[in-house]
Protein backbone atom coordinates (compact mmCIF):
# COMPACT_ATOMS: atom_id res chain seq x y z
CA UNK A 1 0.00 0.00 0.00
CA UNK A 2 1.08 3.87 -0.62
CA UNK A 3 0.19 5.97 2.12
CA UNK A 4 -1.08 9.34 0.15
CA UNK A 5 -1.52 12.25 2.66
CA UNK A 6 -5.18 13.86 2.38
CA UNK A 7 -2.97 17.08 2.84
CA UNK A 8 -1.80 16.88 -0.49
CA UNK A 9 -4.70 16.29 -1.94
CA UNK A 10 -6.08 19.22 -0.59
CA UNK A 11 -3.21 21.38 -2.34
CA UNK A 12 -3.74 19.62 -5.27
CA UNK A 13 -6.94 20.01 -5.77
CA UNK A 14 -6.73 24.25 -4.99
CA UNK A 15 -3.63 24.58 -7.47
CA UNK A 16 -6.30 22.42 -9.80
CA UNK A 17 -8.90 24.79 -9.60
CA UNK A 18 -6.50 28.18 -10.03
CA UNK A 19 -5.33 26.55 -13.16
CA UNK A 20 -8.30 25.23 -14.92
CA UNK A 21 -10.58 28.45 -14.04
CA UNK A 22 -7.32 30.39 -15.41
CA UNK A 23 -6.38 28.44 -18.55
CA UNK A 24 -7.59 26.83 -20.92
CA UNK A 25 -6.38 23.88 -22.08
CA UNK A 26 -3.83 24.37 -25.25
CA UNK A 27 -6.07 22.03 -27.44
CA UNK A 28 -9.20 23.54 -27.13
CA UNK A 29 -7.53 27.03 -27.27
CA UNK A 30 -6.21 25.12 -30.65
CA UNK A 31 -9.66 24.59 -32.18
CA UNK A 32 -10.89 28.06 -31.31
CA UNK A 33 -8.45 29.48 -33.36
CA UNK A 34 -8.18 26.90 -36.07
CA UNK A 35 -12.02 27.67 -36.33
CA UNK A 36 -10.99 31.30 -36.46
CA UNK A 37 -9.64 30.66 -39.71
CA UNK A 38 -12.33 28.85 -41.33
CA UNK A 39 -15.32 30.70 -40.02
CA UNK A 40 -17.30 32.79 -42.63
CA UNK A 41 -19.65 34.63 -41.06
CA UNK A 42 -17.94 38.30 -40.00
CA UNK A 43 -19.95 38.33 -36.53
CA UNK A 44 -18.71 34.90 -36.01
CA UNK A 45 -15.10 35.87 -36.44
CA UNK A 46 -14.96 38.60 -34.10
CA UNK A 47 -16.81 36.58 -31.60
CA UNK A 48 -13.90 33.95 -31.81
CA UNK A 49 -11.31 36.91 -31.63
CA UNK A 50 -13.03 38.37 -28.72
CA UNK A 51 -13.00 34.23 -27.18
CA UNK A 52 -9.14 33.89 -27.97
CA UNK A 53 -8.08 37.17 -26.75
CA UNK A 54 -10.08 36.66 -23.63
CA UNK A 55 -7.91 33.07 -22.43
CA UNK A 56 -4.83 35.48 -23.64
CA UNK A 57 -5.62 37.63 -20.95
CA UNK A 58 -7.14 35.03 -18.06
CA UNK A 59 -4.02 33.12 -18.67
CA UNK A 60 -1.58 36.24 -18.54
CA UNK A 61 -3.39 38.10 -16.05
CA UNK A 62 -4.47 34.83 -13.87
CA UNK A 63 -8.23 35.88 -13.96
CA UNK A 64 -11.12 33.43 -14.46
CA UNK A 65 -11.90 32.97 -17.91
CA UNK A 66 -15.50 33.50 -17.09
CA UNK A 67 -17.66 34.83 -14.29
CA UNK A 68 -19.41 31.79 -13.97
CA UNK A 69 -16.56 29.28 -12.27
CA UNK A 70 -19.27 26.07 -12.58
CA UNK A 71 -19.39 23.26 -10.79
CA UNK A 72 -16.61 21.75 -9.84
CA UNK A 73 -16.85 18.48 -11.03
CA UNK A 74 -13.49 15.91 -10.03
CA UNK A 75 -12.47 13.23 -11.75
CA UNK A 76 -10.62 10.87 -9.25
CA UNK A 77 -9.18 7.66 -10.56
CA UNK A 78 -7.57 6.10 -7.01
CA UNK A 79 -5.13 3.16 -7.41
CA UNK A 80 -6.51 0.04 -5.45
CA UNK A 81 -2.70 0.40 -3.91
CA UNK A 82 -3.71 3.53 -2.17
CA UNK A 83 -4.39 4.00 1.23
CA UNK A 84 -5.84 7.74 2.65
CA UNK A 85 -4.67 8.93 5.92
CA UNK A 86 -7.57 10.45 6.18
CA UNK A 87 -11.10 11.35 4.46
CA UNK A 88 -11.10 11.91 0.97
CA UNK A 89 -13.54 13.61 0.10
CA UNK A 90 -13.58 16.02 2.94
CA UNK A 91 -9.62 16.75 1.80
CA UNK A 92 -11.06 17.47 -1.93
CA UNK A 93 -14.32 19.65 -0.49
CA UNK A 94 -11.09 21.77 1.53
CA UNK A 95 -9.04 21.98 -2.01
CA UNK A 96 -12.02 23.23 -3.48
CA UNK A 97 -12.88 26.25 -0.51
CA UNK A 98 -9.66 27.03 -0.70
CA UNK A 99 -9.24 27.60 -4.66
CA UNK A 100 -11.95 29.48 -4.93
CA UNK A 101 -11.73 31.66 -2.03
CA UNK A 102 -8.03 32.06 -2.73
CA UNK A 103 -9.14 32.80 -6.33
CA UNK A 104 -11.80 34.50 -6.00
CA UNK A 105 -13.75 32.96 -8.03
CA UNK A 106 -17.44 33.13 -8.20
CA UNK A 107 -19.32 30.88 -5.55
CA UNK A 108 -22.11 29.40 -7.28
CA UNK A 109 -23.25 26.41 -5.22
CA UNK A 110 -26.50 26.31 -3.12
CA UNK A 111 -27.06 24.00 -0.14
CA UNK A 112 -30.59 23.21 -1.63
CA UNK A 113 -32.15 23.33 -5.05
CA UNK A 114 -35.48 24.50 -3.67
CA UNK A 115 -34.18 26.78 -0.82
CA UNK A 116 -31.53 28.07 -2.23
CA UNK A 117 -28.76 29.39 0.08
CA UNK A 118 -25.76 29.67 -1.31
CA UNK A 119 -23.07 27.70 0.35
CA UNK A 120 -20.76 30.15 0.30
CA UNK A 121 -17.29 28.41 -0.65
CA UNK A 122 -18.21 26.41 -3.84
CA UNK A 123 -18.71 22.97 -2.48
CA UNK A 124 -19.67 20.12 -1.90
CA UNK A 125 -17.83 19.29 -5.58
CA UNK A 126 -19.27 16.85 -7.67
CA UNK A 127 -16.71 13.31 -7.30
CA UNK A 128 -16.62 10.70 -9.36
CA UNK A 129 -14.64 7.97 -8.09
CA UNK A 130 -12.72 5.21 -10.27
CA UNK A 131 -10.75 2.36 -8.88
CA UNK A 132 -8.33 1.61 -10.87
CA UNK A 133 -5.16 -0.41 -10.60
CA UNK A 134 -2.13 0.66 -9.21
CA UNK A 135 -0.68 3.35 -6.38
CA UNK A 136 -1.65 6.64 -8.11
CA UNK A 137 -4.21 9.47 -7.85
CA UNK A 138 -5.13 10.32 -10.78
CA UNK A 139 -7.43 13.86 -10.66
CA UNK A 140 -9.40 15.89 -12.66
CA UNK A 141 -11.02 18.69 -11.87
CA UNK A 142 -13.67 20.37 -14.80
CA UNK A 143 -15.68 23.45 -13.90
CA UNK A 144 -18.69 23.18 -15.36
CA UNK A 145 -20.91 26.70 -16.08
CA UNK A 146 -24.38 26.33 -15.13
CA UNK A 147 -25.95 27.21 -18.61
CA UNK A 148 -24.24 24.87 -20.56
CA UNK A 149 -25.13 22.52 -18.18
CA UNK A 150 -28.56 23.24 -18.47
CA UNK A 151 -28.74 22.42 -21.95
CA UNK A 152 -28.18 18.90 -21.71
CA UNK A 153 -30.55 16.61 -22.21
CA UNK A 154 -31.21 12.59 -22.01
CA UNK A 155 -33.27 10.29 -23.95
CA UNK A 156 -34.29 6.65 -23.80
CA UNK A 157 -34.35 5.62 -26.88
CA UNK A 158 -36.02 2.46 -28.47
CA UNK A 159 -33.14 0.33 -29.15
CA UNK A 160 -34.58 0.16 -33.21
CA UNK A 161 -34.46 3.74 -33.19
CA UNK A 162 -30.68 2.70 -34.08
CA UNK A 163 -27.49 4.97 -35.25
CA UNK A 164 -30.14 7.46 -36.91
CA UNK A 165 -32.29 8.07 -33.65
CA UNK A 166 -29.19 8.95 -31.51
CA UNK A 167 -27.89 11.34 -34.52
CA UNK A 168 -31.30 13.26 -34.67
CA UNK A 169 -31.38 13.41 -30.98
CA UNK A 170 -28.34 14.47 -30.62
CA UNK A 171 -28.51 17.09 -33.50
CA UNK A 172 -32.35 17.97 -32.03
CA UNK A 173 -30.73 19.24 -28.81
CA UNK A 174 -27.80 20.98 -30.01
CA UNK A 175 -30.70 22.97 -32.15
CA UNK A 176 -32.84 23.91 -29.51
CA UNK A 177 -29.63 25.00 -27.21
CA UNK A 178 -29.12 27.43 -29.39
CA UNK A 179 -26.78 30.35 -28.04
CA UNK A 180 -27.44 29.27 -24.40
CA UNK A 181 -24.82 27.48 -23.71
CA UNK A 182 -22.60 29.75 -25.13
CA UNK A 183 -21.25 28.24 -28.50
CA UNK A 184 -18.86 27.09 -29.86
CA UNK A 185 -19.45 24.25 -27.29
CA UNK A 186 -17.91 20.89 -26.96
CA UNK A 187 -20.11 18.00 -27.20
CA UNK A 188 -20.01 15.08 -25.14
CA UNK A 189 -22.03 11.86 -25.82
CA UNK A 190 -22.84 8.54 -23.94
CA UNK A 191 -24.49 5.90 -25.44
CA UNK A 192 -25.67 2.97 -23.92
CA UNK A 193 -25.65 1.69 -20.38
CA UNK A 194 -28.04 2.74 -17.76
CA UNK A 195 -30.15 5.75 -17.76
CA UNK A 196 -27.64 7.08 -15.31
CA UNK A 197 -24.39 5.91 -16.75
CA UNK A 198 -25.28 7.21 -19.84
CA UNK A 199 -24.94 10.89 -18.34
CA UNK A 200 -21.86 9.60 -16.45
CA UNK A 201 -20.70 8.93 -19.71
CA UNK A 202 -21.38 12.21 -21.67
CA UNK A 203 -20.11 14.40 -19.09
CA UNK A 204 -16.85 12.61 -18.99
CA UNK A 205 -16.96 12.97 -22.96
CA UNK A 206 -16.53 17.00 -22.43
CA UNK A 207 -13.12 16.09 -21.31
CA UNK A 208 -11.74 14.04 -24.02
CA UNK A 209 -8.67 16.41 -25.62
CA UNK A 210 -10.18 17.48 -28.83
CA UNK A 211 -9.11 15.48 -31.85
CA UNK A 212 -8.77 12.53 -30.72
CA UNK A 213 -11.22 10.53 -32.16
CA UNK A 214 -12.90 7.10 -30.87
CA UNK A 215 -10.45 4.65 -31.13
CA UNK A 216 -13.61 2.47 -32.61
CA UNK A 217 -13.43 3.60 -36.58
CA UNK A 218 -17.47 2.95 -36.21
CA UNK A 219 -17.86 5.72 -33.78
CA UNK A 220 -15.02 7.81 -35.38
CA UNK A 221 -17.39 8.45 -38.19
CA UNK A 222 -20.02 8.96 -35.94
CA UNK A 223 -18.46 11.36 -34.44
CA UNK A 224 -17.23 13.18 -37.58
CA UNK A 225 -20.24 13.40 -38.82
CA UNK A 226 -22.17 14.43 -35.78
CA UNK A 227 -20.03 17.40 -35.65
CA UNK A 228 -20.27 18.04 -39.54
CA UNK A 229 -23.74 18.37 -39.28
CA UNK A 230 -23.78 20.50 -35.60
CA UNK A 231 -21.67 22.79 -37.75
CA UNK A 232 -24.60 23.32 -40.76
CA UNK A 233 -27.12 24.53 -38.39
CA UNK A 234 -26.03 27.99 -38.13
CA UNK A 235 -26.05 28.78 -34.83
CA UNK A 236 -22.23 30.01 -34.76
CA UNK A 237 -20.20 31.48 -31.97
CA UNK A 238 -22.62 33.12 -29.17
CA UNK A 239 -25.51 32.20 -31.46
CA UNK A 240 -24.80 34.93 -34.14
CA UNK A 241 -25.08 32.87 -37.00
CA UNK A 242 -21.52 30.98 -38.58
CA UNK A 243 -20.18 27.66 -39.28
CA UNK A 244 -18.73 27.17 -35.81
CA UNK A 245 -21.27 25.79 -33.06
CA UNK A 246 -19.17 23.28 -31.89
CA UNK A 247 -15.16 22.82 -32.23
CA UNK A 248 -15.64 19.43 -31.14
CA UNK A 249 -17.61 16.27 -30.35
CA UNK A 250 -16.83 13.17 -28.47
CA UNK A 251 -19.03 9.82 -27.88
CA UNK A 252 -18.68 7.51 -24.78
CA UNK A 253 -20.30 3.57 -25.18
CA UNK A 254 -21.02 1.59 -22.53
CA UNK A 255 -23.05 -2.38 -22.88
CA UNK A 256 -26.42 -1.19 -22.53
CA UNK A 257 -29.86 -4.02 -21.57
CA UNK A 258 -31.50 -5.37 -24.63
CA UNK A 259 -34.81 -3.63 -23.72
CA UNK A 260 -32.40 0.03 -23.90
CA UNK A 261 -30.97 2.76 -25.85
CA UNK A 262 -29.79 5.57 -23.65
CA UNK A 263 -28.51 9.00 -25.05
CA UNK A 264 -27.10 11.41 -23.33
CA UNK A 265 -25.66 14.89 -24.39
CA UNK A 266 -23.49 17.04 -21.86
CA UNK A 267 -23.05 20.13 -23.49
CA UNK A 268 -19.86 21.99 -22.57
CA UNK A 269 -19.23 25.98 -23.81
CA UNK A 270 -16.54 27.73 -25.04
CA UNK A 271 -14.84 28.12 -21.59
CA UNK A 272 -14.42 24.55 -21.87
CA UNK A 273 -12.17 24.43 -18.71
CA UNK A 274 -10.17 21.37 -17.32
CA UNK A 275 -6.90 20.35 -15.57
CA UNK A 276 -5.06 17.22 -14.16
CA UNK A 277 -2.72 16.26 -11.57
CA UNK A 278 -1.33 12.71 -11.16
CA UNK A 279 0.02 12.11 -7.40
S1 LIG B 1 -21.98 28.55 -20.12
FE1 LIG B 1 -19.75 28.69 -19.97
S2 LIG B 1 -19.13 30.57 -21.07
FE2 LIG B 1 -21.37 30.63 -20.69
S3 LIG B 1 -21.54 31.80 -18.78
FE3 LIG B 1 -21.52 29.62 -18.21
S4 LIG B 1 -19.34 29.12 -17.85
FE4 LIG B 1 -19.42 31.07 -18.92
Amino acid sequence: MREVSTELVTRTVRDLCLEANYRLPPDVERALAEARTRETSPAGRDILDVICENARIARDEEVPLCQDTGFTVVWAAVGREVHFDGDFKAAVDEGVRQGYREGYLRKSIVEDPFRRKNTGDNTPAAIHFMLVEGDRVDLLIEPKGGGCENMSRIAMLKPADGVEGAREFILRTIDEAGPNPCPPTIVGVGVGGTFELAALLAKHATVRPVGEYHPDPFYAELERNCLEEINQLGIGPQGLGGRTTALWLAIETHPCHIASLPVAVNVQCHSARWKRAVI
